[in-house]
């Protein structure tokens, strides 16, 4: 067993999950992609380890996975749902409206939920998500041209 899946065992006991093959294989496959795959890349990159998985199977996991808070989930409208390896580092997202690229946005204001929301204060508010949406540098010039 190679030095990823042995780290993802044992972030899996941490969260007292059984330890299954799937379930590791899923979670080194998403930190080894980076960026925000989809669950059809994520699967592709644990099928090296698990051989065949279903899209289900792996759905499966990620949504286990997503419950106990190892793993991110973002939905960005008109895309499938996108994976990364939840960091609790309150980060943003930043969608290219042209080639569906998906970048890291760094919290806007120092610490969580670091937006100021319009609610009265018997509402708790402990995190925000916000989605930023434009052109990436390599889609910029064509918008013009
Ligand atoms: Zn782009
Ligand atoms: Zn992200």
């Amino acid at each position: 067993m190679h030095d990823p899946m042995a780290r993802a065992a044992a972030r899996l006991r941490e969260t007292q999950l059984r330890v299954t093959v799937q379930r590791m294989a899923v979670l080194t496959a998403i930190e080894e992609l980076g960026g925000h795959p989809d669950a059809e890349a994520v699967r592709g990159r644990a099928q090296e380890v698990t051989g065949g998985l279903s899209l289900q199977a792996t759905y499966n996991v990620l949504r286990v996975l997503t419950d106990v808070g190892l793993v991110r989930c973002t939905q960005i409208t008109g895309q499938q749902a996108r994976y990364e390896a939840e960091r609790h580092d309150n980060h943003h997202h930043f969608v290219c409206r042209f080639c569906g690229d998906i970048i890291n946005v760094d919290c806007v204001i120092g610490e969580a939920p670091c937006l100021v929301a319009d609610l009265s204060e018997s509402y708790r508010v402990d995190e925000a998500a916000v989605t930023f949406w434009g052109a990436c540098p390599r889609c910029a010039p064509a918008e013009h041209g």
